[in-house]
């Protein structure tokens, strides 16, 4: 777990260890890492082990990497936005063997597109959602779930500037993988 802390010396920004997040606004004490723990511990109203709610630990690995790019490899913002894209443009619907299947196809991407960067909305501007409302407002199963959709939902649309990138990776992968693949409205 200490491997966010690296990442984010790695792209040069210094993390706070109190007060609110300062990537996302989550009304917190210890800021960044309350966060994580939030996000780490949190949702325990959903039954993960059910293959219905895979769907919505995507969702909330998709938004909160979003929220926080600084502590995350840049290549990690191609694959949340293109799954959160697939999802919510596309109509896919998402399971565990689609995930390495897109993590293979972005590396063939990127070996043409090496220099492509994805520029993340500002801090603090990247959905009004964030992991303290899940904890705070969310008080059983049905309204968690509503909320972690209505999260994603908020921090894809945020990052609207570069649909144009996730948008040529998710049809090549449509095309690609067009067998393996349901749809579902979400
Ligand atoms: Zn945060």
């Amino acid at each position: 777990m200490q491997d966010y802390i690296d990442l984010a010396e790695k792209n040069g920004v210094t993390l706070f260890d109190n007060g609110v997040c300062q990537f996302c606004d989550a009304n917190v004490k210890r800021g960044i890492h309350e966060c994580l723990e939030i996000f780490n511990t949190g949702f325990q109203e959903i039954d993960f082990s059910k293959s219905k709610n895979h769907i919505y630990r995507f969702l909330i690995v998709d938004a909160h990497t979003l929220q926080h790019p600084e502590i995350h490899g840049r290549w990690n913002n191609h694959f949340h936005l293109s799954r959160l894209h697939l999802v919510f443009k596309y109509n896919i619907q998402w399971s565990y063997e689609l995930s390495p299947k897109l993590s293979d196809h972005l590396n063939m991407y990127k070996v043409n597109n090496s220099n492509e960067y994805l520029v993340p909305p500002r801090v603090l501007e990247r959905g009004k959602i964030t992991t303290s409302d899940i904890r705070e407002k969310s008080n059983d199963e049905e309204e968690c779930k509503k909320m972690i959709i209505k999260w994603a939902k908020e921090v894809y649309s945020v990052w609207c500037n570069s649909y144009v990138f996730v948008d040529n990776i998710s049809k090549v992968f449509i095309a690609n993988n067009n067998s393996r693949l349901n749809y579902a409205n979400i």
